[in-house]
């Protein structure tokens, strides 16, 4: 079984499309996604329907919950609020329903689960390797997913040591991680639709149980086309700015 493990598309159907094209090459089985479906880009209602029509296991993001009205957004700054209401304002009824009913994390799907920040709280930042040992002794399945950060790579658990995972090189386009039986895992597949990491790529990965791999993945998609949306919706232009740099 091939798994596509997607996080944080954030609205943007430039990045999500180009990820479906490259990963329909590679192939895959089924789709899972750790949330953030919407907010910050300019395609709240495309990249929703396709995640109803398309996604079977998915978890609620922190944006999921502000753009449904889920969220009073009092910790959210500025751009971020400012989308949220945008969001809320665009989305179709059917859409605003569908992110309002979505799953809270951990969700577990055979052997893994899935969450939005970590396995104890989906709204938490896990950062650091210092942070993550936290979790040790709170991880119930050997493999978590997680997003939320929008930094591709994650962590290594083994006994009370934790080791930060890398996310591909920039000039690559693929990483490949094999899964050692004795460690825990909680591998962050990063962000299709906004980059943190300092590499504007999309990001995603796949995942295949049975081999113990995955594969972490990078790929350019247009963004000038992305941002011009975010314009003409009369978006915050930082946020446009910001997919260029991958920060
Ligand atoms: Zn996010």
């Amino acid at each position: 079984m091939r798994w596509l493990i997607l996080s944080d598309i954030h609205a943007n159907l430039e990045a999500l499309k180009a990820v479906l094209a490259e990963a329909a090459r590679d192939g895959f089985d089924k789709i899972a996604c750790c949330g953030d479906v919407v907010g910050y880009g300019a395609d709240p209602n495309a990249c929703t329907e396709w995640v109803r029509s398309s996604v079977p296991y998915i978890v609620r993001g922190n944006h999921d919950k502000a753009g449904s009205g889920l969220d009073d957004l009092e910790w959210f700054n500025p751009a971020a609020r400012n989308s949220a209401f945008w969001t809320q304002q665009t989305l179709t009824p059917e859409n605003l329903a569908y992110l309002r009913a979505m799953p809270k994390g951990p969700l577990e799907i055979g052997g893994f689960q899935i969450v939005h920040g970590s396995p104890l709280d989906e709204d938490e930042y896990l950062l650091s390797a210092s942070e993550a040992s936290q979790l040790i002794g709170y991880l119930e399945t050997r493999v978590s997913f997680f997003g939320h950060t929008h930094l591709q790579g994650g962590f290594q658990f083994h006994r009370s040591k934790v080791i930060e995972l890398n996310p591909v090189e920039l000039d690559q386009d693929r990483l490949e991680l094999t899964l050692h039986p004795d460690c825990h895992y909680l591998i962050n597949p990063g962000s299709v639709g906004q980059p943190r990491d300092g590499d504007p790529r999309a990001a995603w990965s796949i995942y295949v149980p049975e081999e113990r791999l995955v594969i972490y993945r990078r790929t350019p998609y247009d963004i000038p086309a992305a941002q011009e949306k975010i314009k003409a919706a009369g978006l915050p232009t930082m946020l446009a700015h910001r997919l260029a740099v991958g920060h």
